[in-house]
């Protein structure tokens, strides 16, 4: 990355702005794009030259191939069971399992700090859930290298998390589609 592209920690300007090394941000509520608006800022992070990581917290099954494969190409890292981590789900839930193993694989790609996006997609669910600890996750973003950017996504985001947050949004649902029982529409939902 160029010097130029960093600037230095500038004391405030004269408007009061100042510039961050990276912020965390956090797409939740119960209306649809908070996946998609994630992977679209991936795209922009990518068009800097960025190295961007992608870990999934939930199995993915058929769906989400379209954005995988795409982003993929792309140069993203991509973890997701099976593929990237694996668990011993002897005793433990699987579930549990996988969102254990999904945060260890985040949580060191946040420690090493190769990436400078990490889109954690769904963990809401594992926080919700008591499958990953919510105090350790606050930790790690709190203390990630400093030009580490982090995107959440997920239903019902933690408080905990919302609260070390830079940027929150929350898709309200107004209408979906599947409302009116129509199913899934493949490069559109997935
Ligand atoms: P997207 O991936 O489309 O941005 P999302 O991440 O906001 O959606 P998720 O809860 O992760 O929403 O659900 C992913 C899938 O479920 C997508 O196919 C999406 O279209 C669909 N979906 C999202 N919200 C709803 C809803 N309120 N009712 C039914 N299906 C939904
Ligand atoms: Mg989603």
């Amino acid at each position: 990355m160029s010097e130029s592209e960093i600037p230095s920690e500038s004391p405030l300007s004269e408007d009061g702005m100042r510039v961050a090394k990276s912020l965390v941000l956090v797409n939740t509520g119960h209306g649809k794009g908070k996946s998609t608006a994630a992977f679209g800022t991936a795209l922009r992070a990518l068009a800097l030259g960025w190295p961007v990581a992608v870990v999934q917290f939930l199995k993915s099954g058929d769906w989400r191939v379209g954005e995988e494969s795409m982003l993929r190409k792309l140069g993203v890292d991509w973890f997701a069971e099976g593929d990237g981590f694996t668990w011993d789900s002897e005793n433990l839930d699987e579930s549990a399992a996988l969102a254990g193993a999904a945060w260890e694989k985040a949580k060191s790609l946040i420690d090493h700090g190769a990436h400078r996006l990490i889109i954690l997609d769904e963990i809401s669910y594992a926080l919700t859930w008591k499958w990953v600890d919510t105090d350790d996750v606050v930790s790690v973003i709190q203390h990630r290298p400093e030009l580490v950017n982090i995107i959440l996504t997920g239903r019902d985001m933690a408080p905990e998390v919302i609260d070390i947050a830079d940027t929150v949004t929350e898709m309200r649902q107004i209408k979906h589609a599947f409302e009116q029982k129509i199913v899934a529409k493949k490069g559109i939902d997935y």
